[in-house]
Parts: C-alpha cells; sequence; structure tokens
C-alpha cells in the first residue's frame, strides 16, 4: 500500500521473540531483560493472521527478526506458513547465527529465501567482549553452511569504535571468496545503542579503501532495501553501507515492524502503532485486521530523529531486542 507521504510499503519486518542466546554490549544489557511472558507473544499461527493480512495491503517480503528468531521453537514451520500466504514472495531472516547450522534442513526445507548474519567482529576476544558469549567461530561456521544450503546470505556489522574499530577490513574481506554481501550498519542511539561511539559509514569506506584500494559504486540492483553496494577489488562479494543516521533514507522506507507482542510499529525510532493483538485475541477476521493495519500505516512518521537533541514523548525508548530489529 501506499502511505500518506506516497511510500510504498512493502515489507513486513516481524519479530518472533524478545530473548536472545547473546547480550550484544549496544543491545540488551548483561543480565538481559524482563521477557515477556510466554501468553503474551503472538502464537505462530497469529503472527501468519496478521502477515496475511499485510499481505491483502501489498506486502510482499517478511523478514523474522527479533530478539535471536531461532530461540523460538517453530520458526521453520512459520517459514512454512508464510510462504503459503498468497501475495508472500519472499520470507527472509536475520539471525546472530549461533543456532543457525542445527535449524538450517528445516529453515531451507520449508522455503526460507535469504539469511542475514550479524557479525561485528572475526576477532574472538573482541567477539566475546561484544556479545559476551565465546562463540565467534560458531557464526564463521553458519555463514558457511548457509551458503552451503545454497541460501543467499548477507553480513551485517555494525560499527563501534569501541570494539570493533579495527577489525572492519577483515569483516569486509568475507566477500573476498564467498558468494556473499558484507554490510556496514551505522549504530542507531536506540536503547544501549546511544551509549557507544558509531562509525560513520564513510569513515568504514575510508578504512576499507586504505586497505583494499578504492571500491567502486555498484550500479545493479541488489536487495530492495537502503543499503549502497560497491565492489572491492579482487572481490566476488559486494561490501554494503546502511547508513541510517548520517544519510537519511526516510523518505524511501517501505517497512512496519511487528513486535513480538503483536504491536505493528511504524517507524524504528518512535513507539507509534497500534497492538493488532488485541484485536485478533477478540476474534477480528482477516478484513478488519487489514483495514486496522491500512488506517495505522498512514500515521507512518515522516523520518526518525537520530540525529537531533529531540525530547518527543513517543521517541523509542526499549532496547532493539525488544522492539525487533
Ligand atoms: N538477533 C538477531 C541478530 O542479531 O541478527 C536479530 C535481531 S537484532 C536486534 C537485528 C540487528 O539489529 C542486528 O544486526 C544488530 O546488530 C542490529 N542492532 C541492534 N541494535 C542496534 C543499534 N542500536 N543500531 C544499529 N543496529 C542495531
Ligand atoms: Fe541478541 Fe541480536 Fe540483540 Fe545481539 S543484536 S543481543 S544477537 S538480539
Amino acid at each position: 500500500m501506499i502511505d500518506a507521504a506516497g511510500r510504498t510499503i512493502d515489507y513486513l519486518r516481524v519479530s518472533v521473540t524478545d530473548r536472545c542466546n547473546l547480550r550484544c554490549v549496544y543491545c540488551m544489557p548483561a543480565q538481559g531483560v524482563e521477557p515477556v511472558p510466554y501468553g503474551e507473544l503472538l502464537t505462530l499461527e497469529e503472527i501468519a493472521q496478521v502477515c496475511a493480512a499485510a499481505a491483502r495491503l501489498g506486502v510482499t517480503k517478511v523478514k523474522l527478526t527479533g530478539g535471536e528468531p531461532l530461540v523460538r521453537k517453530g520458526c521453520a514451520r512459520l517459514v512454512g506458513m508464510l510462504k503459503a500466504i498468497p501475495g508472500i514472495r519472499e520470507v527472509t531472516m536475520t539471525t546472530n547465527g549461533i543456532l543457525l547450522p542445527r535449524e538450517l534442513p528445516g529453515l531451507v526445507e520449508a522455503g526460507l529465501d535469504a539469511v542475514n548474519i550479524s557479525l561485528d567482529t572475526l576477532d574472538p576476544a573482541h567477539f566475546e567482549a561484544l556479545t559476551r558469549f565465546p562463540l565467534e567461530g560458531n557464526v564463521r561456521e553458519a555463514i558457511d553452511a548457509a551458503l552451503a544450503a545454497g541460501l543467499r546470505v548477507k553480513v551485517n556489522t555494525v560499527g563501534i569504535e569501541e570494539y570493533n574499530g579495527g577489525d572492519l577490513a577483515e569483516l569486509a574481506a568475507l566477500a573476498r571468496d564467498r558468494q556473499l554481501d558484507v554490510r556496514f550498519i551505522e549504530l542507531m542511539p536506540i536503547g544501549l545503542g546511544k551509549t557507544l561511539t558509531p562509525i560513520p559509514g564513510e569513515e568504514v569506506r575510508r578504512r576499507l579503501e586504505e586497505r583494499f584500494g578504492p571500491m567502486e559504486p555498484y550500479k545493479g540492483r541488489r536487495g530492495n532495501g537502503p543499503a549502497v553496494y560497491y565492489s572491492v577489488p579482487g572481490f566476488v562479494g559486494k561490501v554494503g553501507f546502511i547508513s541510517a543516521v548520517s544519510h537519511e533514507f526516510c523518505q524511501s522506507c517501505n517497512r512496519v515492524r511487528l513486535t513480538s507482542t503483536g504491536f505493528l510499529k511504524l517507524c524504528l525510532h518512535y513507539n507509534d502503532g497500534i497492538s493488532l493483538r488485541d484485536l485478533i485475541r477478540r476474534g477480528a477476521g482477516e478484513e478488519e485486521l487489514a483495514e486496522t493495519i491500512r488506517r495505522a500505516i498512514l500515521h507512518k512518521p515522516l523520518h526518525h530523529a537520530f540525529g537531533e537533541s529531540c525530547a518527543a514523548p513517543n521517541l523509542e525508548a526499549r532496547t532493539m531486542s525488544q522492539i525487533g530489529g
């Protein structure tokens, strides 16, 4: 559908859980966050109901996220349910990769189209400092397993001066001899992200060019999101930049989010939206659900206020794992 600002909304990011098996410093406190009681989470069937209603409005792509989506049982079953919805062309997942090798066969069989694997450093000590778990090797293994399973793979890296400022070239080099893209995402001032030092995309590019030589802007189409891609001399895959803070791309935003508790969230930076769970549990049908989503999307905020010292009462105060990153 088209929102009030003329943007086509065809992409829904669905958080299936607020729980996680890592504790990344910019996303979750060391002790974790109070988990949502199970009864407040949407069931897989309820998630599918929302996706079916969204598909009626023109949503064609769904990404499963969290928390860590794979800590929730039944992800593969959910992928299968979503792939069966008329109009949904692509179902993908964003994961930290820890449980991916184990879950891959089921996910691939269910029709998962692609996977984004989050990995911020290849240095085991830095990985442990950043995620609070010594599991860097598991993520590397997951990347190669996903490629071997025939999935499209993107590696997503958040540049944070305190933790991985010196590791970015090594990460980019994953795309040297693998058919995958490595994307550098600017740390957003959301939740614990506010307390750390982001490395702007331009600065990441400078560091990569210092190591690999000049990168060429890639003109071909790659994905449907806001990433800008470059070819690097001698690399099989591409390197991408998602610079939401330094280069706002809200005018072309194509997405809304569904939290694990069934709240339709219109923009990452604000808590505006509507609870669909109450509606579903009152017995609303797909048509009523679709109409509610349509009306809500008309109020999608025009842009974020990351760069501003904004004190709007509707600014998002929760952690990324709770919102669904
Ligand atoms: N657990 C999964 C994972 O890590 O891929 C999915 C959820 S996680 C919240 C989704 C993505 O959000 C990860 O790539 C993570 O690095 C990113 N993220 C979390 N907090 C962020 C922040 N403040 N700014 C930018 N990206 C952030
Ligand atoms: Fe977990 Fe992903 Fe947040 Fe890290 S970024 S704590 S893996 S939800």
